[in-house]
């Protein structure tokens, strides 16, 4: 089902064709640009062919020049780089200042950032500056041939509904997408951009903001969504010890081990390793899901997977809608049984 929304504020003094160009906030964190930018430049790419407008990526942070050309190969035309070292730390208020800055100066249609800790904090920000209307969380972006409207879709209503949204009366178009869902565009070290190094105003670079320490979440360092196979649990399992069956076939296959909500909020396994709507959305070659329904929520996470395979004992799970194989039968018998086979294998 989809569902339709108009969204944007109407600003008297928009006008909205003076407004040209796609943008990609390019996140920096940990001395390197995070993979999402590369996803964004992927989707941002084919948008902007489309259009028939450039590609630009936007880069903050300190000594964060030479990365730019990444950012070339990796699909821009072109870099903005703000490079200073009030920058070196994300700092929401700086950020969110220099950013609404450069987009009042050079007027992109479509601002598109990753759904993460730093995209979701500066994006509402500069939004709200501008008056400009904002998807959070898309999972799909399209442009409309007759009119070039950038169509937002992400999931409503608790996952139950797609739904398409767009901004027809104030630009930019600003959408933050979820990390994981876009395929990002080919490298090409050859392709060639231009590098704009941006100075701007020392009053915007002034921060209410200092930044003591950057700690490292303490705790499982585990990144399912690296994986290219993961076998995931859910309620199916009973219990913690049903989760040394699943990471004993994880391991066998060379994966990694994923959840559904169920069985994290059963304290079974930590929160990391939860896959669905308020977890990780991943995309892995092979996706093991047992004792797992297959609820919306769950699905929203993992069915953009290329094979799916669910051991479910109730035929009538939801999961098998839409896993590309399906094995009805006892979970605690069929998985200790694949695992031996690969053993032997
Ligand atoms: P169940 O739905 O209870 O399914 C267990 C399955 O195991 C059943 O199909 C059963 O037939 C099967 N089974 C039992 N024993 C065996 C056996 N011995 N052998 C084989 N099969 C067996 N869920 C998520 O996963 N991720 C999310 O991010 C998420 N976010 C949510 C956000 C909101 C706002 C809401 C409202 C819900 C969210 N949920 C999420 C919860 C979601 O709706 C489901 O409740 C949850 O996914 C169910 O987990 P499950 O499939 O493990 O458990």
């Amino acid at each position: 089902e989809a569902l339709h929304i108009e969204g944007g504020v109407r600003k008297g003094d928009t006008d909205l064709d003076q407004w040209s160009g796609i943008w990609v906030f390019a996140e920096y964190r940990h001395g390197q640009i995070a993979p999402v930018a590369y996803e964004l430049l992927g989707i941002g790419r084919q948008l902007a062919d489309q259009r028939g407008v450039p590609l630009s990526a936007v880069l903050f942070g300190d000594q964060v020049l030479e990365h730019a050309n990444q950012l070339i190969a990796a699909g821009a035309d072109t870099v903005y780089v703000v490079d200073h070292p009030a920058l070196a730390d994300y700092r929401e208020d700086v950020y969110g200042r220099v950013l609404e800055d450069l987009i009042r100066a050079r007027k992109p249609e479509v601002v598109l950032a990753g759904a993460t800790a730093i995209g979701r904090s500066v994006i509402p920000q500069v939004a709200t500056a501008l008056g400009a209307g904002l998807t959070a969380d898309c999972t799909q972006l399209a442009i409309r041939e007759e009119d070039g409207m950038l169509l937002q879709t992400r999931p409503a209503f608790g996952g139950n509904i797609m739904a398409t949204i767009e901004c027809p009366h104030s630009r930019p178009q600003m959408a933050t997408v979820r990390p994981k869902v876009m395929a990002p565009a080919p490298v090409d070290p050859t392709r060639t951009g231009e590098v704009v190094e941006v100075e701007v105003p020392e009053e915007l670079l002034q921060s209410r903001v200092e930044v003591l320490e950057c700690v490292q979440e303490e705790g499982e360092n585990v990144n399912i969504q690296e994986f290219e196979i993961l076998v995931a649990g859910g309620r199916g399992l009973e219990n913690e010890k049903g989760f040394e069956l699943i990471q004993a076939l994880a391991e066998e296959l060379g994966g990694g081990v994923a959840a559904s909500r169920a069985a994290v909020d059963a304290g079974w396994i930590s929160y990391p390793h939860q896959v669905g709507q308020t977890g990780k959305t991943v995309c892995p070659k092979l996706y093991i899901a047992c004792g797992i329904s297959g609820a919306i929520q769950h699905a929203v996470g993992m069915q953009s997977a290329d094979t799916i395979v669910a051991i479910n004992r109730d035929e009538k799970a939801p999961i098998f809608d839409f896993a590309t194989y399906g094995l009805v039968g006892d979970l605690f018998e069929i998985v200790p049984l694949l695992t031996e086979k690969l053993r032997e294998t």
